[in-house]
């Protein structure tokens, strides 16, 4: 089995690293950090991750030069990078694209769409890393083609649900509480109530339950929520 991806996250503004690293280890990710872009070049000599999340603006050394030196390196040379950038430095985008960045995404962004994005480049990068198929007992979901199946028939989910489903599936047996689905699923800045996820987690279960099937979905009382990998062994 593939040791989790090792990510770094290149940023100097402190609560956003957070953020991000919060959301990249619930996702079971290793994350590495740091807050100055000369301090990150010593860091990728030592070691070269996955994936490098790279602030655009940095003390010590620019997002921008350190991407143009890593692509000059031979062992950092397809290292994949997603560049962070202000709203409204469109030029300075296609500058990050020019310097060999992979993808770019613009502040403020969602956190589901920047993991989404991660997952996209890490599968691109080496496909056998990241399962695009979670499968449990009689539900299978793809992540590529976005479909879910049980016993083989199609499901129709919103793309919350999905995404619900996903984040449960990534980890079954684990119990997530409102607020944590709610910053797994719709972000954490979101000021979604947390009885829209009650709803949503009806909806999900509407979706993928016929009358006679075992529900996959616990709800574990005063907790929250989790996807129960033994479902289909269940008297
Ligand atoms: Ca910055």
């Amino acid at each position: 089995m593939a040791s989790m991806p090792r990510i770094l996250i290149v940023e100097d503004e402190e609560p956003l690293t957070l953020l991000l690293r919060y959301n990249l280890e619930a996702e079971g990710y290793a994350v590495d950090t740091s807050a100055r872009g000369d301090d990150a070049e010593l860091l990728l000599r030592e070691a070269v991750p996955d994936l490098v999340l790279l602030d655009w603006m940095l003390p010590g050394l620019s997002g921008i030069e350190l991407c143009r030196r890593l692509r000059q390196r031979p062992d950092t040379q397809r290292l994949p990078v997603i560049m962070l950038t202000a709203r409204g430095e469109e030029s300075e985008r296609v500058r990050g694209l020019a310097t060999g960045a992979d993808d770019y995404i613009v502040k403020p962004f969602s956190v589901p769409e920047l993991l989404a994005r991660v997952r996209a480049l890490l599968r691109r990068a080496s496909p056998e890393r990241v399962a695009s198929v979670l499968e449990a007992g009689d539900i299978a979901l793809d992540r590529e083609t976005r479909r879910v199946r049980r016993s083989g028939r199609e499901l129709h989910l919103g793309p919350t649900e999905f995404r619900m489903l996903e984040f449960l599936m990534e980890k079954p047996g684990r119990v997530f509480s409102r607020a944590q689905l709610l910053d797994g699923v719709w972000g954490m800045d979101s000021d979604i109530d947390e009885r829209t996820v009650d709803v949503h987690v009806g909806r999900l279960r509407k979706a993928i339950n016929r009358p006679r099937d075992k529900d996959p979905i616990r709800t574990v009382r005063g907790a929250g929520y989790s996807f129960d990998e033994t479902f289909a062994r269940r008297a």
